[in-house]
Order: C-alpha cells, then structure tokens, then sequence
C-alpha cells in the first residue's frame, strides 16, 4: 500500500521507511509525493497537530497519509519544549534548541533531569478511515551532547547510559517514541480490514 507520510524531515522519513517497508507499505515522503503544503500546526497537543497534519494533506490525495507529531518534554521545565520542540524559543537550529536546554538545566541534579519523548500519530487510509496511536520513550537530558548519529535532540537525550544519538539506528528503531507509536499503530490496525 502506497503511504504518504506527511513530513520532509530526513531523519523522519528513514525511520519510518526502516520501520514500515518491511512491512510491505511503500513509504513516500511528501516532497516524493509532490505535495508542498506545510499546515499550521496551531493544535495544543501533539494529537491534534498530528491530525490537522494527516487531514490537510488527505484532501488533496487519494493515497493513505500518515502524519506524526513529536517532540521532547522535560521534567524540569514543566514539560517544555513540548509541542514547541522543531521551535522551541524561536531557536533556528537542534544544536541551538539543544544547547538551551542545557543551559536551563545546569543546575539540576541527576535525579531531576528526567526527559521523554512523545509521538502521537495520525493515519488516514485510502477510504478515508482515521486511526490514532501514540508512544514514548523515557529517559534523562545529559550533562552536554554525546554521539554523532540520529538527530534533533538526540545528543542531549540520555536512553540509560548512552545518548541517542549514540545509538546505532536498529536500536534506537526499537526503543524510540516514533517505534512505540509504531507499535501501538500495528497493533490497531490489526483490527481493520485494509
Ligand atoms: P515534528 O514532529 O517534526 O514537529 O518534530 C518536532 C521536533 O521534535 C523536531 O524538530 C525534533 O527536534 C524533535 N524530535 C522529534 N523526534 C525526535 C527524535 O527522534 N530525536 C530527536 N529529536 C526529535
């Protein structure tokens, strides 16, 4: 089945290819669909934006589209950047966003840095029938960026004693928020008839 997912974030769009094409989905991008709409993402919570997402793109295919909405919520800062996360503080790059929230948390002990990372996601089918799913990954902001691989704030994101950007990408594919939102997706559809 043909599936748009509604995004061009690189990062993104490998992971979701690495997860979903073993699965017998063909995964396209939306630049590889020829779609250029970028919705206003003003919903206040990471379902809803993954829903205006998934729903503003449908309209103008006839393909199943899959949209997602992540982001980073930290303990210490009442769960900021939260559905901010691509802006947080209207910081241009990861490595700026990132390096604020080490700033913000110099402070903190250990046993504060607590951190997660949310992914609710919104799937259309090619009939029109909507099925919501989320997952998420808990773990801590470290003490400065660590590791070369993923992206985002994935240097800053300690899952155990390694960053997740120290990971490689088959382990960070099955413990991430976007592999348990995934997870839970598989799971419900399970119980459609495609
Ligand atoms: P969105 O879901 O594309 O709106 O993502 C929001 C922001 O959350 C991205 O710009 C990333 O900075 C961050 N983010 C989402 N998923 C990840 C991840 O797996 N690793 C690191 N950062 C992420």
């Amino acid at each position: 089945m043909k599936l748009i997912v509604a995004s061009n974030n690189k990062g993104k769009i490998k992971e979701y290819k690495e997860i979903l094409e073993p699965m017998g989905f063909e995964v396209l991008s939306q630049r590889e669909a020829g779609i250029e709409l970028e919705p206003d993402e003003n919903g206040s919570s990471f379902a809803e934006n993954s829903a205006i997402k998934a729903r503003a793109i449908f309209e103008i295919t006839d393909c199943a589209v899959l949209a997602d909405d992540s982001g980073l919520t930290v303990d210490a800062l009442g769960g900021e950047p939260g559905i901010y996360s691509a802006r947080y503080e209207g910081i241009d790059t990861s490595e700026g966003r990132s390096l604020r929230i080490l700033e913000k948390l110099k402070d903190v002990p250990a046993e504060e840095r607590g951190a997660h990372f949310v992914c609710a996601i919104h799937l259309i089918l090619a009939d029109g029938r909507e099925i919501r799913a989320s997952g998420s990954c808990d773990g801590s902001i470290g003490y400065g960026f660590k590791g070369e691989n993923g992206f985002g704030y994935d240097p800053i994101f300690m899952y155990g004693d390694r960053s997740f950007a120290e990971l490689s990408s088959e382990e960070k594919n099955s413990v991430s928020h976007r592999a348990m939102a995934l997870k839970d997706l598989i799971a419900k559809l399970k119980g459609y008839d495609i």
